[in-house]
């Protein structure tokens, strides 16, 4: 497969292999699982020290075959992205910012010794794929094709050293609303003992050894009746992000003023496309404050004591926006503002249609909605 590689991603060497059956589809309905289900096709690209990467190609997906002493297996050599593509009302299919998902997964490879890679020319590749699979995509509103790039070192040794042979591959599952019972607010335990990442670490980049420590806090929350855990950290208690999401609060803050505020890109914090792009929505309506600026449990305690706490939500691909009605902090609940008879705030419910509108392509807004 190196016969035509070179040191780059060349998407003007793809190769599709199509497979012969084709898979039943699942209904596009509420009864529809998030991550069962995969397309017929996967893409793959191979990358070797030597050699480079390899000619793309589009096959049927497949389980893959590796080394059992792959470093991705022992060593958490691996990083991934998730994004979606969105078939609007002319049948457009469409991708959000692919260009943010490329950018942050090459910072992933790099902090993982993995190979760099031209975005554009992957976006290429992923834009065949999607046409490819396109019956795939659902096109009903609030259903969407989750995109799961993914990067494996596949090595065959057990040393541990930057990858020597490393895989590329994409693969692609249709989902339903993140709501399937209505855009509805959920309670959050804050986290005091375990961490989710920290100064110098990895929590800024999106790779698997973040994910499979969250696990337990998660399950010992939902275990107390809360659907996520609250990031926190250090001695003064950080807010940082909540679950799988980014985390904004809307407040009043001590001196009157409304202020939009989430946690600086400190390097604890994933940069999530959702949290750029509400970021730079609400700087455009310049209507409020918008900070990106630390704050901790007391802070927010203080203001929800005082009534100054207007919304509160998490904001991330899977759900948009997952407004959040309460807080456990120290073994105490406290009650965050929502909208009318427990549904989403005003600000939750207009950010949520905002962006559903650009990914769906029924409003322009900059260059973020791709149609491929
Ligand atoms: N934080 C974490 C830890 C995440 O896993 C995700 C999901 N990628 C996000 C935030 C939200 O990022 P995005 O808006 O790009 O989905």
């Amino acid at each position: 497969t190196f016969a035509t590689s070179g040191s780059s991603i060349d998407s003007s060497l793809l190769k599709i292999q199509r497979a012969t059956a084709l898979k039943p589809k699942p209904v596009f309905d509420n009864s529809l699982p998030f991550g069962k289900f995969f397309t017929d096709h996967m893409l793959e690209i191979e990358w070797d020290e030597k050699d480079g990467f390899s000619a793309p190609q589009i096959v049927p997906h497949h389980p893959l075959s590796i080394d059992a002493a792959a470093p991705c297996l022992h060593y958490g050599v691996q990083c991934f992205e998730g994004m979606k593509a969105y078939k609007d009302k002319s049948g457009v299919v469409r991708l959000f910012r692919p260009d943010k998902n490329m950018k942050r997964l090459n910072d992933s490879c790099q902090r993982l010794s993995m190979p760099m890679f031209d975005g554009n020319q992957f976006i290429e590749c992923l834009k065949q794929f999607l046409k490819v699979d396109r019956d795939w995509i659902p096109d009903k509103d609030g259903f969407s094709l989750y995109i799961r790039p993914t990067v494996i070192a596949t090595s065959s040794s057990l040393g541990v050293h930057p990858a020597h042979h490393a895989l590329f591959y994409v693969i692609a599952c249709p989902v339903g609303p993140y709501f399937k019972d209505g855009f509805a607010p959920v309670k959050v335990l804050a986290e005091s003992k375990f961490k989710r990442a920290w100064p110098g670490g990895t929590g800024c980049n999106k790779v698997g050894g973040n994910y499979a420590p969250g696990l337990l806090p998660q399950k010992m929350a939902a275990q107390q009746g809360y659907s996520q855990v609250l990031w926190l950290f250090g001695e003064e208690d950080y807010v940082t992000e909540v679950g799988s999401m980014n985390f904004f609060v809307f407040w009043k803050r001590a001196d009157g003023k409304r202020e939009l505020i989430t946690a600086p890109l400190d390097g604890t914090i994933l940069p999530g496309v959702t949290r750029d792009s509400i970021l730079e929505l609400t700087r455009e309506w310049r209507e409020f404050e918008v900070s990106e600026k630390t704050f901790t449990m007391a802070d927010l305690i203080n203001a929800a004591n005082e009534g100054r706490v207007i919304e509160i939500f998490g904001a991330g691909t899977a759900a948009i926006v997952s407004p959040i009605n309460g807080i456990s902090y120290m073994g105490k609940e406290y009650a965050i503002p929502c909208g009318k008879d427990g549904r989403a705030g005003e600000l939750s419910t207009r950010l949520f249609h905002e962006l559903c509108d650009i990914q769906y392509g029924r409003k322009q807004f900059r260059d973020w909605s791709v149609a491929i």
